[in-house]
């Protein structure tokens, strides 16, 4: 096995701080780090110096183009490559990056995503410099972290409205610090983004035209083994997917991606690889980064890679855990609890505003994460439920409960635990339990929120929940500030607080069936679907809370919302093409063979031994040409659900969620129930096993 000098190559192909120190002058050094550290405009006249030596690092990496890289509205990421070449003169060039050149692009813009907020024939669209994410090379290409806006000046990507959520919550936070006379110069959001994803095999993979066409199996009965044996979670890695682990981390890591831990998950073929968390921009990008590089590592070792949150029916999904917490630059992170929560004023403030963000705005966090992906995790009893709600944990749920509802509240002390053996250590012991079916989860000195789907950008749930949370910091300050005495104001206004929005707060089991009725007697939101969940998002006191922060225009919050609803429209639309293309050309051809087949049989038999015992075989026919029959009316029915499909993104959706995707679950019973009974030989494409265990 080779041996890797981690230190050495971590962080390679990545223009760092390193990298910056070593190649550029003290002043410009300085002034980027400024910008960089403690988010002060970018002094244009060094953007010249920046650029060259950006440029002469990469050519020296093996570059040859640079490209500015952006995250438009598609959850994936968007490159054009220019060359470093510029005619000099003769016949000759040189390599060459301008300042201008690193700090703005203009990629035409009209075939990204804009939810009518622009007209197709403006096309004008630029790319800024995002100097907070570093640049790195990869495939002899520069790429150059940006935020995508139009020529009007509307954001047309994921990144500039989370640095403004981020901008929103620096400010917010410090007017809170302030209260308590803590100064600093920059609170930035920090986010450890675990991702979930399967690997099977690519033979396997490319006979399935619904995996390749949608990223999820339309068809496909259970196989005999599933996850109940619960032996793949934490289990031993296979040869194959533990050099693909190997592979996978030496490459994150030259790109300074800081690729902790690795696993096996739950269901068979289900991974997961979780990051040392990061400031929010980074985490994104980061995670974009994984992501691809996940795909392409696969490939490599003849796998590939499913991010889709439902591959498979009738074991887990993949979702993308959100650890997120704020801290100070000073290294002050506010919501670590402290051994005594009751007595750390600061902390029991945050924890209250952050509680009735969730609360208040629950419909569009809930709505951050939904697509049609999504839709099959959430209240699937495998991810949390659809319905957001706050888990505490025993110890600061019991402190809430006192201040709520007058309970005592004896403070814990610090609990040593031992496993009851001498010689092994004594160790301490966390003041909460874990709770898995929580989708708003403190842990300890963060909120892990477990919503996200494995696809999504990790942007779109950062942007809520940052903007949600200085809005109430807001709120709480503009009280607060003109407080004559703050100690006491301040209990009060946070006792307040919990009160008014104790209803959010569940720290039971949220795959029981009580929760369901139980949270609609709170009044809780129970959207189940994205067609259901994401137009919260037009609501006025929610398009009010972005408008504020200024994080989103109004129009660009409408604007948003109706692109996530369209491409729910169509995802739907295409699964639901795919799975017409399969049920016609490869399952009901494969079954009325196989019927034809066992018939000629019977016939034979029978014109042999007339009174041949055949009941099984006729059963068997008469079983298989019904399931053939009922799918295609099923086919039928979609078709002309199909073909009558309203216009607008909301009415389109709610039929899309309400009409078709229940002819398709009509359309894969039928071709499920006859897969189970049809002869291998004749079964059109690979089987769930087939997929699931092929990987040795
Ligand atoms: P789990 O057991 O759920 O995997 P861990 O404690 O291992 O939880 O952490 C999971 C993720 O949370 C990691 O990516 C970790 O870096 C991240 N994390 C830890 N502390 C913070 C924090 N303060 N802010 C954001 N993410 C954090
Ligand atoms: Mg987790």
């Amino acid at each position: 096995m080779d041996i890797m000098n981690i230190p050495e190559m971590f962080g390679e192909n990545v223009f760092n701080d390193v990298v910056m120190r070593s190649t550029l002058p003290k002043e410009v050094y300085k002034s980027l780090r400024k910008t960089i550290d403690a988010g002060e405009p970018i002094d244009m006249s060094i953007a010249d110096t920046v650029a060259n030596a950006m440029k002469d690092w990469a050519v020296s990496k093996g570059a040859t183009h640079y490209t500015h890289w952006f995250q438009p509205l598609t959850n994936l990421t968007a490159e054009k490559h220019d060359s470093f070449i510029e005619p000099c003169g003769g016949d000759g060039v040189i390599m060459q990056l301008t300042g201008k050149s690193l700090i703005v692009g203009e990629p035409d813009a009209s075939s990204f995503p804009s939810g009518g907020s622009r007209a197709t024939c403006a096309a004008r669209g630029y790319t800024a410099w995002d100097p907070t994410s570093p640049a790195f090379v990869k495939e002899g290409t520069l790429y150059i972290p940006t935020v995508f806006v139009s020529y009007t000046g509307e954001t047309l990507d994921k990144k500039a409205p989370l640095l403004k959520s981020m901008t929103a919550l620096d400010r917010a936070t410090k007017r809170i610090l302030k209260l308590f006379g803590i100064e600093c110069r920059k609170v930035s959001t920090t986010v450890g983004p675990e991702q979930e994803y399967f690997l099977v095999d690519k033979d396997v993979y490319e006979q399935r035209e619904d995996l390749i066409l949608t990223g999820r199996t339309l068809f496909g009965a259970p196989a005999p083994r599933g996850q109940e044996l619960e032996d793949h979670y934490f289990g031993v890695l296979k040869p194959r997917i533990s050099e693909f682990m190997r592979d996978l981390d030496k490459t994150l890591w030259s790109y300074g991606i800081l690729a902790k831990t690795k696993h096996n998950e739950v269901a068979p073929a289900q991974h997961e690889l979780a990051p040392v968390f990061t400031t929010t921009n980074i985490a994104v990008d980061n995670n974009q980064l994984t992501m691809e590089i996940m795909k392409k590592v696969a490939q490599r070792h003849g796998m590939v890679c499913l991010l889709h949150e439902k591959p498979f029916e009738g074991i887990n999904g993949s979702g993308k855990h959100n650890n997120w917490s704020l801290s100070t630059d000073t290294g002050l992170n506010l919501l670590d609890p402290g051994e005594h929560p009751e007595g750390n004023g600061l902390f029991m403030l945050v924890l209250a505003c952050v509680i009735a963000a969730v609360d208040k705005y629950q419909g569009i966090l809930r709505a951050s994460v939904a697509s049609a992906g999504n839709d099959h995790r959430l209240g699937a009893n495998e991810a949390p439920p659809a319905i957001i709600s706050v888990y505490l944990g025993d110890q600061l749920g019991a402190l809430v409960d006192s201040i709520v509802l007058g309970k005592d509240y004896v403070p814990t002390a610090p609990v040593k635990g031992s496993i009851g053996v001498p010689e092994s250590p004594i160790f301490p012991i966390d003041s909460t339990d874990r709770n898995r079916t929580s989708p708003f989860a403190f842990t300890g000195n963060k909120f892990e929120f477990r919503m996200l789907g494995s696809s999504a950008s990790v942007a779109d749930p950062n942007v809520v929940l940052n903007t949600i949370v200085a809005e109430e910091f807001c709120v709480a300050a503009e009280k607060l500030e003109r407080s004559e005495n703050f100690r006491k104001d301040c209990k009060a206004y946070t006792e307040k607080l919990l009160k008014v929005h104790y209803r959010v707060i569940f720290n039971y089991n949220g795959y029981g069936p009580e929760w369901e009725p139980e949270a609609e007697r709170r009044g809780l939101l129970n959207n189940k679907n994205t067609a259901d969940a994401v137009p919260e998002f037009f609501k006025q006191e929610n398009i009010d809370v972005f408008v504020d922060q200024g994080v989103y225009t109004q129009s660009e919050a409408i604007a948003r919302a109706k692109i996530q609803l369209e491409n729910y429209v169509k995802t739907i639309r295409i699964e639901a093409l795919t799975m017409l293309d399969m049920a016609k050309k490869q399952i009901y051809p494969a079954v009325s063979a196989y019927v034809g087949e066992l018939c000629a049989n019977l016939a034979a038999k029978k014109s042999v031994v007339a009174d041949l015992p055949c009941a099984e075989e006729e059963a068997l026919i008469k079983t298989l040409a019904s399931c053939n029959e009922n799918m295609m009316a099923a086919v039928r029915k979609l078709e002309a659900d199909l073909s009558d499909i309203p216009e607008g993104e909301r009415e389109a959706s709610q039929r899309m969620a309400h009409v078709v995707v229940p002819d398709m679950e009509n359309i894969r019973g039928f071709a499920d129930q006859a897969e189970k009974l049809c002869s291998a030989d004749y079964w059109p494409f690979p089987t769930y096993s087939d997929l699931l265990f092929s990987i040795k």
